[in-house]
């Protein structure tokens, strides 16, 4: 482990991944100094509330924090509210938005990405909206008042929480998905069937297998034609499309970019002492070997641990199982593990609709589970599903579907 307290760290993003990579720095023991760039006022946070609570108005932007304010004047770092522009991996420097030049003895691009914008006539009109951060969050709950109309592009995780917490709030919802179903390819098609069915039911107006043409200005709002020949009216219009890694200062550097910035198990590029981390950097799965690239909050907590290690000196791999939810209405969706990498899917029906899927090798391990359904009715099963998974276990395919098998008793 470096020890020298001459030498800094540098942490390029201010978010989930950058705040907690720099508290486990001190948690871990680094004495030298911390640099963390990014532009988001305020102390780094949490996003998923930001479309579940906060939109619903059941918690504030400021409960979402990582810490406190004590916690986080302890880790006396030097905190920059600039992007960083340029990374010269030679000088082992950067350049920030604000003029200044920081040196490292090792860097971390923790720094996300932004949401993906829709390429149509229109998309760029006032009241055409992004969730990412908590401006975002800002700008669009005075949208979601009763009485007033809410367009939703994507039927990805971020549409669907958002169309939920506006019914919640009584405003009118439409979302338009061009792929098949909603959700893509992140969860199968029967979880994906019951959802739709259950937002339909909440007075969701979906339009599925249809694309946005051009969004206008009309007397009374916004317009969005669709391809099926329908135009939605709206007061305000939310893009979901996904986000795109901020891969562009890495790769100015050198750095190896795909999907995003990669590294390998020990989370490190192909440049010395750079490292990536978060939703921004793709890696390889210790399942599978698979290149993955993932946004969530779980993978944003266990890589910023495992960085923080590496950018101290260490020599950690990455080996989390994957793990993400999502939060509709009160019911609650999950996935773990790394369903890809399965040869045999296994469909366990339980009470009044919900349902999960298991996924298995051809030894009947367990490498992945999904599952959708009423949150308190199924909450257990879920946190036992990935335990499951995360564990490894071997169950055969008649066990694992049969609703009277206790999950509880293949743990042991
Ligand atoms: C609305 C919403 C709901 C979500 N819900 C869930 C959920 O239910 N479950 C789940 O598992 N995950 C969820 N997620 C995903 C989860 O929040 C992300 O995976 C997580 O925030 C990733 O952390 P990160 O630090 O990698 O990126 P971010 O949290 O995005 O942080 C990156 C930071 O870097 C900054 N930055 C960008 N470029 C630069 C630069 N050049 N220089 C300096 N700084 C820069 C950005 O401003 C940002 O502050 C949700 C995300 C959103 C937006």
């Amino acid at each position: 482990m470096h020890s020298s307290k001459s030498l800094s760290i540098l942490v390029v993003g201010a978010g989930h991944c950058g705040g907690r990579t720099v508290q486990a720095l001190r948690e871990l023991g680094w004495q030298g100094g911390i640099d963390l760039v990014g532009e988001e006022p305020g102390l780094p946070y949490e996003r998923p509330p930001l479309s579940k609570e906060v939109l619903s108005g059941t918690k504030i932007p400021e409960a979402l924090d990582l810490m406190g304010q004590d916690a986080w004047q302890a880790l006396d770092l030097r905190r920059h509210h600039a992007r960083v522009t340029a990374v010269d991996t030679q000088a082992q420097s950067a350049t920030l938005s604000d003029g200044s030049i920081l040196h490292y003895s090792s860097l971390l691009f923790a720094n996300g990405g932004s949401p993906r914008r829709l390429d149509i006539p229109g998309a760029d009109l006032p009241g055409v909206l992004a969730l990412r951060t908590r401006a975002d969050a800002a700008r669009l709950a005075p949208q979601l008042a009763p009485g007033k109309r809410l367009a939703i592009i994507g039927g990805g995780f971020i549409g669907l929480e958002v169309a939920a917490s506006a019914r919640k709030l009584g405003c009118a919802v439409s979302l338009v998905e061009g792929g098949p179903q909603l959700m893509g390819r992140a969860v199968p098609k029967l979880l994906a069937e019951r959802a739709l069915a259950l937002h339909i039911v909440r007075g969701v107006d979906m339009h599925l297998g249809v694309s946005p043409l051009r969004i206008t200005q009309g007397e009374a709002g916004l317009e969005v034609e669709l391809s099926s020949g329908v135009t939605l009216q709206a007061d305000a219009v939310l893009i979901g499309i996904g986000i795109q890694a901020g891969t562009d200062v890495a790769q100015a550097a050198g750095i190896a970019v795909a999907r995003g910035i990669l590294v390998d198990r020990r989370l490190r590029t192909n440049v010395p002492n750079v490292y990536a981390a978060g939703d921004v950097a793709e890696f390889p799965s210790h399942l599978s070997g698979a290149l993955l690239r993932q946004e969530t909050w779980q993978n944003a907590e266990s890589q910023a641990r495992v960085a923080a290690q590496n950018l101290m000196g260490g020599s950690v791999e990455f080996a989390a199982s994957s793990w993400f939810w999502s939060d509709q209405y009160d019911y609650q969706l999950q996935v773990s593990g790394e369903p890809a990498a399965a040869s045999q899917t296994i469909v366990r029906e339980q009470e009044d609709g919900d349902v999960l899927v298991f996924y298995a090798d051809g030894v009947n391990k367990l490498v992945g589970a999904c599952g959708w359904g009423l949150t308190s009715r199924i909450a257990k099963d879920l946190k036992l599903a990935r335990t499951l998974v995360e564990r490894g276990v071997i169950a055969t395919a008649a066990v694992l579907a049969d609703p009277a098998t206790k999950l509880k008793s293949l743990l042991r």
